[in-house]
């Protein structure tokens, strides 16, 4: 298999690149390297079946030889990035899927869209099933995250039905691990900084708001299973407990083995309340289960920050 990954030096990507390697499969890389980080692949630096190439998808890519399947996850993903680039947000996901799309479709290849929980918004229902349409402002500064991918897989079923393009869509929820930039203002990387320099964790709001946390490895075993599959329309991939946010900072001090407390900060405008994937899907099609339990997943995150 020969593949492109596109946002290759993010977080998710980067993983993504080292499990396709380890499987045997050859990986071209795009990055532009605007909220990637070339450390994520400096390990890949010597391995002859990874090629890495400085590409910004709002320009055509063109590859030569074969291509199998196309991975697009480019696109700023912390709230804090995206706000801070609203209009290279909504250029990734549209003008950015489309050159991918094409690339997908000029070589015969399948197209993966990395989507979001974000497509549903401010749930109304839970847990979020894939036919649930969402409850998205469309006009909110989180608009540019939200309605981008909601647009981004518009264009993937419009380019499926009408151009016949092979492709997958999932639908990912609150992924941790290693590479996420520390200060990248997601709430795991906040909290695990803010244990480790012992000071008080930023919790926003009241902290009763829920998000459903699902470890890196565990993600990317489902995006392989769904890039193997032929499900074109969206999966869910997630873990399926919810937990509040002044939990889980709970969570992180008592891995951390620090007594730090927290500290309440203001709620960021149109911030979801509830927070819930509903996986059945995924485990039907794909037998697809998360593996890795939280206090585990956040134990290998702290420790790969201290290293
Ligand atoms: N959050 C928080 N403190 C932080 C960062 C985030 O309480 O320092 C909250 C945020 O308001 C949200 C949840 O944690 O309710 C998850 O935020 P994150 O930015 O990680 O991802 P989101 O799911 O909002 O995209």
């Amino acid at each position: 298999m020969r593949v492109v990954v596109s946002g290759a030096a993010g977080f998710i990507g980067s993983h993504l690149c080292d499990r396709l390697l380890a499987d045997g499969q050859e990986v071209i890389g795009l990055d532009n390297l605007s909220t990637g980080r070339a450390e994520n692949l400096r390990h890949l630096q010597d391995c002859a079946e990874f090629r890495f190439f400085r590409h910004d998808i709002c320009d055509p890519f063109q590859a030569d030889g074969r291509i199998d399947v196309v991975y697009n996850l480019a696109c700023p993903a912390s709230p804090r990035d995206y706000l801070e680039a609203p209009l290279e947000t909504l250029a990734a996901c549209s003008q950015g899927t489309r050159n991918m799309l094409e690339l997908a479709i000029c070589h015969r290849a399948t197209f993966f869209q990395a989507s979001t929980s974000e497509a549903y918004g401010d749930a109304l229902v839970r847990p979020q099933h894939e036919t649930y349409w969402g409850n998205v402002n469309p006009i909110g500064p989180r608009s540019v995250y939200d309605e981008g991918k909601r647009y981004a897989e518009a264009l993937t079923m419009a380019y499926h039905r009408e151009r016949g393009a092979d492709t997958r869509i999932a639908r990912l929820f609150n992924v941790y691990g290693p590479r996420m930039k520390r200060g990248d203002g997601r709430v795991l990387p906040a909290f695990l900084d803010q244990a480790l320099r012992a000071v008080p964790l930023t919790v926003f709001g009241h902290g009763s708001q829920t998000r459903s946390f699902c470890y890196v490895s565990d993600i990317v075993e489902g995006i392989v299973r769904l890039a193997a599959s032929d499900e074109a329309t969206p999966v869910n991939l997630g873990g399926p407990d919810e937990i509040t946010v002044l939990e889980l900072a709970k969570v992180v001090q008592s891995v951390a083995g620090v007594d730090c407390g927290v500290t309440h900060l203001e709620l960021p405008q149109d911030d979801p309340n509830r927070r819930q994937p509903d996986i059945a899907k995924a485990r039907r099609l794909l037998g697809w289960e998360p593996q890795v339990e939280l206090r585990h997943g956040v134990r290998l995150m702290l420790a790969s920050y201290v290293k």
